[in-house]
């Protein structure tokens, strides 16, 4: 059929995922028109709210992503709840095409007593205090204690280990928010424990962020000699990376630092260390069970080798004193609306090459479409697959696009009966322009607006 219209998409989340399947779906149709959605009234996810202060280059995707936003089949409404203020059947009326990659807001819970003991906080949570979350900014953890206890060794984890132990001075030159940065110049920890439940050869962080911990100025590592029993032998069946991996933690471990190295490690006044084949078992409570005071935790052992070891445990345990706890043991996809498919058990949207299941016309890119793994790089390249999913679809004619969408222009509408008023595009360059000039009179790239509704007031200025 001919068609005069253009095929309308519409993007839930302005994430890596909404941004990249938005690019890929302007660049290979030219009559396409993408409208995001997005919850905060400030669009990048965890670009924004995720990635490291200290990891600026890593932000640079923005400059790609607001060229998407700024083309003009690209629009882009902020302060938008999608499954509250607009559900997804009214959005799959409206477009012809409907793309959730709203990312993994839950948190995975370490399910033991003690979890909400003062002291206690997802790594999610923390992350996002330091970062500007707004709905994080009460949390005003803590830092009055000497030693602090990180479950978990992914990326995730050791980059809450960097922002504790960090000089402040290179903290005070990175978009972290005021109140962190002030909070972390008090801060009393001294010792970070970074804990696992496997062994070294199955931690799930990257070379390069456990570099920067070898490499972290004014710290000293204290690995322990003995958890690297028989992993030289293991070595050379190991892939590449892990292999290159296990050997940097290996050498931290066991060799000998130059005398210069020496030097420098015994003027550090902060530690950090890993500790392997220990899980959870209790939270320990201070007498009056008003705080934490320290974990107790299961010694296991490995059954099985590599990437499927499985831990088991021992009988035996160990308490660890500390004031301080964060569980970074991952991120968790919830459902927005009962109308989607949605997997609880694998925390997704059941999807084929981001077709969700038994709903045409409906997709899923990014952490809500694979699980919360992987790098902004791994993020493009399966939004870019759901991409081309639905652009295959409207070539098919699996989506119908002969006939016209009424697109944002009814969404628009029954936003304002329902008293939601979207910010757009323009109106967050207002904020951006107000944040980086703010940062710029104290030495920051950025000063973050910390509230919504500081964040809307400047919008609508
Ligand atoms: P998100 O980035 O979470 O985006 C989802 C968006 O959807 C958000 O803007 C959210 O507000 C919005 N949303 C949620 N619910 C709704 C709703 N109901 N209606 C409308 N909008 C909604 N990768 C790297 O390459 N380098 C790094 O240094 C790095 N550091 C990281 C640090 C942390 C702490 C974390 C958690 C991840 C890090 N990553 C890093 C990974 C990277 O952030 C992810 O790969 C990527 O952000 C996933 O993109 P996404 O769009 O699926 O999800």
């Amino acid at each position: 059929a001919f068609s005069i219209c253009s095929p309308k998409v519409c993007i839930v989340g302005s994430g890596p995922a909404g941004f990249y399947t938005a690019q890929h779906l302007i660049k290979a149709r030219q009559d396409v028109e993408v409208d995001i959605y997005e919850r905060l009234p400030v669009p990048f996810g965890l670009v924004r709210f995720g990635v490291a202060p200290d990891h600026p280059e890593v932000k640079n995707v923005i400059n790609t992503f607001t060229l998407t936003a700024r083309n003009s089949r690209c629009s882009f409404y902020g302060n938008v709840n999608v499954g509250k203020d607009v559900s997804i059947e009214e959005l799959q009326q409206a477009y012809h095409a409907v793309v959730l990659s709203y990312g993994a807001e839950g948190n995975r819970r370490m399910g033991v007593p003690g979890e909400d003991l003062a002291g206690v906080y997802s790594a999610k949570d923390f992350v996002g205090w330091y970062n500007g979350l707004p709905s994080c900014q009460e949390l005003s953890p803590d830092l009055n204690c000497e030693t602090a206890v990180i479950l978990g060794q992914g990326n995730v984890a050791l980059d809450v280990a960097r922002i504790l132990l960090a000089p402040t001075d290179i903290l005070k030159k990175t978009d972290i928010t005021q109140p962190a940065l002030e909070a972390l110049v008090q801060s009393q920890v001294r010792r970070v424990l970074i804990v696992g439940r496997r062994g070294p050869m199955q931690v799930a962080c990257t070379i390069k962020e456990f570099r920067e911990m070898v490499n972290l100025p004014d710290t000293r590592p204290e690995m322990m000699a003995d958890d690297f029993e028989g992993v030289k032998e293991a070595l050379k069946d190991l892939p590449r990376p892990r292999k290159r991996l296990t050997e940097l933690m290996m050498k931290t471990a066991l060799e000998i630092p130059s005398e210069k190295e020496q030097e420098r490690q015994s003027k550090a006044s902060r530690v950090w260390a890993f500790r392997f084949l220990r899980s959870p078992i209790e939270i320990l409570a201070n007498p009056d069970n008003s705080r934490t005071v320290g974990i107790r935790l299961a010694v296991n052992r490995l059954e099985g080798s590599g990437d499927g070891a499985r831990a088991v445990p021992t009988g035996e345990v160990e308490d660890v004193t500390c004031g301080l706890l964060i569980s970074s043991i991952g991120y968790k996809s919830l459902p927005i609306d009962p109308s989607v498919p949605f997997d609880s058990h694998k925390a997704i949207v059941p999807n084929n090459m981001g077709r969700v299941q038994h709903t045409a016309g409906l997709y899923c890119s990014g952490w809500l479409k694979t699980g919360p793994t992987g790098v902004i790089a791994t993020t493009m390249n399966n939004s870019f697959d759901t991409a081309r999913s639905v652009v295959e679809d409207m070539e098919s004619g699996t989506v119908d696009v002969s006939a016209a969408r009424p697109g944002s222009q009814s969404i628009s509408g029954l936003l304002e009966e329902r008293g939601v008023k979207p910010v757009t595009f323009s109106n967050w360059e207002k904020i951006d322009s107000l944040e980086m000039s703010r940062g710029e009179a104290s030495g920051k790239p950025r000063e973050k607006l910390l509230t919504v509704e500081e964040m809307l007031q400047v919008a609508r200025k």
